[in-house]
């Protein structure tokens, strides 16, 4: 390629790359000022999973069953419960995950019978050892380390909505 040629070549890719760069200076601003702000995420976002908190009860409603338990395929939940006082059935009292081997592939959140499990918003949990990723569960929700949405509210019985 002629000296000429090169040079014109090389004029016209500058001139491109110039468009690109007026072009982008007209558009909004997309960076986020983190973290001084933080980032809604998306609703199909998938972070730890975590437990829900219902309207009703102000709490979680696990019942210690063992289902995510035994069908987690990484083995990594621990649920220990108490018989409620007073009242019929289990309460868990601990909820162990070990996120660091969790690879949110969701069966625990779909086989749960009581529902009360969810992935939670979470995206900038962070630890410097393996037994930093490893969560009590209540705890969180508990201590308000949880970041978790609003409480669900459920339809009071089948045909509810129907009837409203
Ligand atoms: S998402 Fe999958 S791997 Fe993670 S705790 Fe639930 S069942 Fe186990
Ligand atoms: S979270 Fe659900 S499946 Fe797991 S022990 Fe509690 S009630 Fe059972």
């Amino acid at each position: 390629m002629s000296y000429v040629n090169e040079l014109l070549v090389g004029g016209w890719s500058l001139v491109e790359g110039m468009k690109v760069t007026f072009r982008r200076l007209f558009h909004p601003l997309v960076t986020v000022q983190y973290p001084r702000k933080r980032l809604e995420m998306t609703t199909s976002y998938r972070g730890h999973i975590e437990l829900k908190t219902f309207a009703e009860t102000g709490t979680h409603k696990c019942i210690s069953c063992g289902t995510c338990e035994k069908m987690c395929p990484s083995g990594v939940i621990t649920v220990k419960g108490e018989k409620v006082v007073g009242g019929k059935g289990k309460a868990a009292v601990y909820w162990e995950i070990d996120f660091s081997k969790c690879s949110l592939c969701g069966i625990c959140v779909e086989s749960c019978p009581t529902e009360t499990l969810q992935y939670s918003k979470e995206y900038q949990i962070v630890g410097e050892t393996r037994a930093d990723c490893v969560f009590d569960l209540i705890a969180r929700l508990t201590n308000g380390a949880q970041q978790s949405r609003e409480p669900v509210v459920e339809p009071k019985g089948k045909g509810a909505e129907a009837s409203a």
